[in-house]
């Protein structure tokens, strides 16, 4: 079984992308510019801001960390959005999910510019995207289609098959494989028989959501299986574990993706590149 390495296809990407953005910086005379909004303490969002901005500087983006408290107003909150939208020197605004409960996230990302949304999910974006007319795509479905690309596996005509339906993954990535000219099915927790499903995929992208709830006999043998779940579990030794949505253990397919390592380490490479698509965008 072939293992598609998300960490490396990341790397050789992140190179090229530096690359870029020096020529970036030449031709605007500026850095691309990304500010990243985190209210509230939740720590795993601080790690992965952190994460973020540390990426930023790796390759040339010049980023904001601008920390708020739980306590800031639906309102508050807005007026951030609407100074960083105004911002010349901003093209790209990220509000780490999830926020605080008392806040509205959706109004929250309406709030953000399309043309300022790297992340894609605004429902400017997302209407772009459905209509043909792609900006930049949401990044979790947008970093599969290229670890596919960077392994030459072929989507036109084949038969592929995604479980998860939300506007972050499931939908996009449907709508990707779409594009690509893949036979889409997309399955759901109402599908009646996912494992018939499954076993007809010749690409199948598990995004469900459940720490490991398929595994080797749920698929054919000729698949190739991108596992977009992240879970930490609890391991035997009290250190946490992370897995995916896929029992990787045990896998007989053509190709897939281990966790960690797989469709991860992309995610955050591809808010990088759509930072500098959006920059381009703007010009100036
Ligand atoms: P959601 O919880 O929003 O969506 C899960 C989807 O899976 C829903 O559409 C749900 O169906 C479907 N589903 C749930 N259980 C089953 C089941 N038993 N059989 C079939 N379908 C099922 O999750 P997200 O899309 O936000 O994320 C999915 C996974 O991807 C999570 O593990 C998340 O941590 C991970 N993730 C990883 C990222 C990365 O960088 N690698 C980035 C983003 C997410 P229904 O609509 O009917 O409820």
């Amino acid at each position: 079984m072939q293992i598609l390495d998300g960490k490396l296809v990341a790397q050789a990407r992140r190179r090229e992308l530096q690359a870029q953005i020096a020529e970036f910086k030449k031709q605007v005379g500026r850095a691309p510019g990304l500010a990243v909004l985190i209210v509230g303490e939740n720590p795993a969002s601080q790690v992965y801001v952190r994460n973020k901005v540390k990426s930023c500087a790796d390759v040339g983006i010049e980023s904001w960390h601008l920390e708020r408290p739980a306590t800031l107003t639906q309102a508050e909150l807005h007026a951030e959005i609407d100074r960083l939208n105004a911002d010349p020197k901003v093209d790209g605004i990220l509000v780490q999910l999830p926020l605080p409960k008392t806040l509205d996230e959706t109004a929250a990302l309406e709030r953000i510019d399309p043309r300022k949304d790297p992340d894609g999910l605004t429902s400017g974006n997302l209407g772009l995207l459905f209509a043909g007319r792609r900006r930049v795509a949401p990044c979790t479905p947008w970093g599969v289609m290229k670890i596919l690309e960077h392994y030459g596996v072929e989507t036109a005509g084949r038969r592929a098959v995604v479980v998860g339906r939300s506007n972050i993954v499931g939908k996009p990535m449907a709508q990707l494989l779409l594009e690509a000219n893949a036979t889409v099915t997309i399955a759901h927790s109402r599908t009646r028989d996912l494992r018939a499903e499954l076993r007809r995929a010749e690409i199948a992208v598990i995004a469900a959501g459940q720490p490991r709830f398929v595994g080797g006999e749920d698929f054919s043998p000729d698949a190739v299986v991108i596992d977009v779940g992240i879970h930490r579990l609890g391991g035997e030794d009290g250190k946490a574990k992370l897995c995916g949505d896929v029992r990787f253990e045990g896998l007989k397919v053509r190709a897939a993706t281990p966790v960690p390592g797989g469709v991860g380490p992309m995610t955050i490479q591809m808010l990088l590149e759509n930072t500098l698509v959006l920059a381009r965008l703007r010009g100036h």
